[in-house]
């Protein structure tokens, strides 16, 4: 999206809490759902507006958006930008390819995302950087603990360094890989997280016992045919005794995570007491 065609639409200073976002695509956005009365909301700052929902949009948490379970307010970066091209980004000081996000850009932006938020325990700040804190179940489980986020995405070489110092915003890293920008990060941490917020997901047992939940990967999953190309679903799984299958499955679940993640396994030993060095269980 370029500037130029977005420069009607500059913020006045006297935008309200819940009209923050200034170019057309969100404002639709956000006339649409109803939001039920202390749901859940993610606000997202970002130079593509037009990203979101997105994947967002469809299937149980596009329709717990619907819903009003949860909300979201894309924030458009753009017409908080400098001057008549409402340029948001410099050349990085010091030299080099790229650009970086402006600090006073950002904190226009900020101006408008946060007033009348809750303290940062009930409504985190935070930008989406693979210098972060690897993103993880826990955390998706203390963001919805909270009443809402506010995420920044980032673009080109990302923020300056002191925007992120004197927000004191928390950098959270979907993983040790570069994005383009900040948003398919936001979405990821998003579903992650309102997933978990009761009522979005149909059936909230689903939660409780899927990768993760425990500090343990999932166990395997089949269904119908009983037998396709000469693999058969384990006999256990077709046997209808319930606690044969809670064995079966925990066992599986153990296994797995001891063969692909020994990290996870040797926290998981160490909270339950056993000694991830010496394990002759398995
Ligand atoms: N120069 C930066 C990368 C910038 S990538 C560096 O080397 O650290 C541009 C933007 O994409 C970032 O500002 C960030 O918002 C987003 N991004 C890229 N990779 C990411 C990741 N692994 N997790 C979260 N956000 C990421």
């Amino acid at each position: 999206m370029s500037g130029a065609e977005d420069k009607g639409s500059a913020p006045a200073r006297s935008h309200g809490r819940l009209r923050p976002s200034v170019s057309r695509k969100p404002r639709a956005l956000m006339e649409g759902p109803p939001r039920l009365a202390g749901a859940w909301c993610a606000k997202v700052i970002t130079l593509f507006p037009e990203a979101f929902p997105g994947t967002l949009g469809l299937s149980l948490t596009g329709r717990a958006l619907d819903q009003g379970l949860w909300a979201l307010e894309p924030i458009d970066l753009r017409p908080f930008g400098e001057g008549r091209h409402r340029n948001v980004d410099d050349t990085p000081a010091g030299g080099g390819p790229g650009m970086v996000l402006r600090a006073d850009v950002i904190a226009l932006a900020l101006a408008v995302a946060q007033v009348g938020l809750p303290g940062r325990a009930q409504w985190p700040l935070v930008y989406l950087s693979p210098r972060g804190r690897p993103f993880d179940q826990a955390m998706a489980r203390r963001f919805a603990a909270g009443a809402g986020i506010t995420l920044i995405c980032g673009r080109f070489e990302g923020l300056d360094e002191r925007a992120i110092e004197h927000f004191g915003m928390e950098e959270v890293s979907l993983g040790d890989f570069v994005l383009t920008g900040g948003e398919i990060a936001a979405q990821a941490l998003i579903d992650a997280t309102v997933r978990l917020i009761p009522r979005v997901l149909g059936n909230q047992a689903s939660v409780e016992d899927e990768s993760f939940s425990e500090g343990l990967l999932e166990h395997p999953q089949y269904t119908r045919p009983a037998v396709w190309e000469g693999r058969a679903i384990p006999d256990v799984l077709l046997s209808g005794n319930h606690a044969r299958i809670a064995t079966w499955r925990r066992q599986m679940a153990e296994r797995l995570t001891k063969e692909r993640r020994p990290d996870l396994w040797r926290a998981y030993r160490e909270r339950h007491g056993g000694n991830p060095d010496r394990d002759q269980e398995l």
